[in-house]
């Protein structure tokens, strides 16, 4: 909730082909590493993000990371050894059987949570609950698929026989890439949120309803709303206050509000900076130039002092919000 864990994504392979299945098609069965939204090519990178949101852990997800388990724990323990053993590290698997060679691997490197993305009722867990106990945590988390709260209440027995040590119910996601199979399957878009399925929210409040009495299982339920709303949010306030130019301001969403003063094709960008240095006698760490954009990035209150001196030479000025991003996406942008 905190948006204080790194997400590492591993890796794009995965055997497996859940239909709900929300992994965009640019990363899907790609060998590919993501930290957060950085694409990395080396650990050094992936460090780097976790010190611009003042990471003090992170979720391992992909894909399957138990693919790449050397690569996986090569990330743990260079985290580990930086951020020290506190550091928490938890990672997804869909694999069944759970690879125990695997999970001893990573139990090594120090990882200190294993969450099963896929559970089959019947299987034998016990070795895995053998070797993970008093080293890692050990739980289930999986998505609310309407229709089928029957199977989990037998997933949720077995679980408590287990004594598995928490599960997490996932609101299901409606997504682009997953829309089509969801609907194949009657399963609608819940017009009151544009990213959930609809009922899957009230089934699993019925399913954690039963599991207070019917069973000790420690049962958490994570709606879409907190995870793209507070966690995603959280995370971006962590980073914006990290990357922020010392004109940018930081909004409550955690995206960054700054002028943007764009010349005529007549006016360079050099000559726009002479003219807000000289003319305007505009600080230098108050304005930078966005090449790539064409523009130059500069404060609010600047764009709105000096509004109508630029609209008469025909330069555009407006007022954007950006992602605090390495990719820095615009969401809005208001012409003054
Ligand atoms: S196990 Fe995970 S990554 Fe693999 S298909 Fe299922 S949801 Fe997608």
């Amino acid at each position: 909730m905190k948006g204080a864990k790194l997400v590492l994504f591993i890796t794009g392979k995965c055997s497996k082909s859940c239909f709900y299945c929300p992994i965009s098609e640019e990363r899907r069965d790609r060998d590919i590493v993501f930290a957060n939204e950085v694409e990395v090519d080396h650990i050094q990178q992936a460090l780097t993000e976790a010190r611009l949101i003042n990471a003090t852990g992170m979720g391992i997800t992909g894909g399957e990371p138990l693919i790449e388990v050397e690569r996986t724990c090569q990330f743990i323990q260079a985290f580990k050894q930086e951020f020290g053993p506190k550091f928490h590290v938890h990672l997804y698997t869909g694999l069944e059987p759970v690879p125990i060679n695997a999970v001893e691997q990573l139990l090594e490197v120090g990882l200190d949570e294993l969450r099963l993305h896929r559970f089959h009722v019947g299987q034998d867990y016990s070795r895995l609950r053998e070797v993970t106990k008093g080293r890692a945590r050990l739980g289930v988390e999986v998505p609310m698929i309407p229709g089928m709260i029957n199977q989990l209440k037998k997933m949720f027995r077995q679980l408590d026989e287990i004594g598995i040590d928490f599960v997490n119910i996932n609101e299901l996601e409606y997504s682009e890439v997953n829309a089509k199979e969801l609907k194949q399957r009657g399963l609608q878009l819940d017009p009151d949120t544009m990213t959930a399925v609809q009922g899957s929210e009230e089934e699993a409040i019925t399913l954690l309803e039963w599991a207070t009495t019917e069973t000790q299982l420690n049962v958490h339920f994570c709606p879409l709303s907190l995870k793209d709303g507070i966690q995603l949010r959280n995370r971006f306030r962590r980073r914006a206050k990290n990357v922020a130019k010392p004109f940018e301001q930081i909004t409550e969403e955690g995206l960054l509000l700054k002028g943007i003063i764009t010349p005529p094709p007549n006016i360079s960008l050099i000559a726009l900076s002479k003219i807000l240095l000289n003319e305007y006698q505009i600080p230098l760490d108050q304005f930078w130039i966005n090449e790539s954009l064409g523009r130059i990035e500069t404060s609010t209150t600047i764009v709105h002092r000096l509004v109508n001196q630029l609209k008469v030479k025909k330069i555009q000025v407006g007022i954007a919000e950006e992602y605090p991003t390495i990719n820095r996406i615009q969401v809005s942008y208001v012409p003054l």
